[in-house]
């Protein structure tokens, strides 16, 4: 047995540093990045936030609106080949730039996926998502896909630490996801005891991947727009979001009136919520790893978006960062043990 005992920080163990600046407005901050991918060898310009891949987040009427603010959304695996060539030929062709085709590891998921992407040429960007990607298997499948499609960029994960980042990039990714445990519906740290506090992982797996060029999402743990400023200062490429995003129009999910109000059904993709409803129920041998929560129905996600992306340029012009490319670079966290004052609830 092995103990670790540097401390591993959370968004909420850590504030930015405000930094004098030049910057007279927020408005003048580009929160666009332009990546060039490792392995796919293309470029992508845009606002790099990406809604999760979870059925009652990442679907079509979000890329919709999404696309209106460059960013992107992880479309969910649950949509069939027929809904996905329907919905494409509603679409402007800028839409291909905004948007991932979600997969697992099975063999019909991968058949699956290869008949979309041959079917649609045009979409470039593949999600190969497992709840832990640790093992071989998923390594092994990552490569499969990458030898079938040589110039798909290819985001895959979820890990937490630089070794596993190294081995994924090595084997055909090109963005590693980030993230076990600190998700808003997940119970990981609860069933299995698993996990890693989200801004160091984050901070740990940016520089194993930015050593060998490649990028990583933050998965998960954003409840506000200052931990998705927090994500990116900690040298996140990426930073992907459920919970927040989740409960509007766009959403979709089963709605429910309780005492006059609406409320609406978010659940973890491997809640038992999920799988009864994808998969015909949880299977014996595993715990689910998600919770089923109500939230209060939020309206249109725009307002949401705004919120979000009004934060992280706020950030910058605090710390005078004039591009989100800057942040890393102008970020000085400093270890808190409070954050916002709560008196008013
Ligand atoms: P959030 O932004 O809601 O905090 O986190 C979203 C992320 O939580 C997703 O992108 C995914 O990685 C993770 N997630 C979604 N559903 C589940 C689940 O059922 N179990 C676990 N462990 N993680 C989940």
């Amino acid at each position: 047995m092995h103990i670790e005992s540097d401390i591993k920080l959370g968004f909420k163990d850590v504030l930015f540093r405000p930094k004098r600046s030049t910057l007279k407005s927020r408005s003048e901050v580009d929160i666009r990045r332009t990546f060039k991918f490792h392995h796919a060898k293309t470029e992508w310009t845009g606002v790099p936030v990406i809604a999760a891949n979870m059925d009652t987040v990442g679907t079509f009427e979000m890329a919709e609106e999404f696309l209106k603010h460059e960013m992107l959304v992880a479309i969910h695996k649950h949509y069939s080949v027929e809904q996905w060539q329907q919905w494409l030929a509603t679409q402007p062709e800028a839409i291909y730039n905004h948007i991932m085709v979600s997969t697992g590891t099975s063999e019909y998921e991968f058949d699956k996926l290869c008949t979309l992407l041959n079917a649609e040429p045009r979409l470039r960007f593949i999600c190969i998502d497992v709840a832990n990607g640790y093992q071989q298997a998923f390594v092994e499948f990552v490569a499969k896909v990458r030898a079938t499609f040589p110039q798909h960029v290819i985001m895959a994960g979820n890990v937490v630490t630089g070794e596993m980042v190294e081995e994924l990039i090595l084997n055909g990714a090109d963005i590693v996801k980030v993230g076990i445990g600190p998700g808003s519906v997940c119970t990981t740290r609860v069933k299995t005891g698993v996990g890693y506090p989200q801004l160091s992982a984050v901070i740990e797996c940016a520089d194993a991947a930015h050593g060998m060029g490649g990028q990583i999402v933050s998965d998960g743990g954003c409840s506000c727009a200052g931990d998705v400023s927090k994500a990116f200062g900690g040298g996140a490429d990426f930073v992907m979001i459920g919970g927040m995003f989740a409960g509007h129009d766009e959403s979709g999910g089963e709605r429910v009136e309780i005492d006059g109000k609406t409320m609406v059904k978010f659940y973890g993709m491997s809640s038992d919520t999920a799988m009864n409803k994808h998969n015909g129920g949880v299977a014996k041998y595993r715990a689910s790893e998600g919770k089923t929560v109500l939230l209060p129905y939020r309206g249109p996600v725009e307002e949401t978006i705004l919120d979000v992306l009004g934060g992280v340029r706020s950030t910058c012009t605090y710390v005078g960062a004039a591009k989100l490319k800057e942040l890393t670079k102008r970020t000085t966290f400093i270890r808190v043990q409070e954050q916002e004052n709560r008196i008013f609830g």
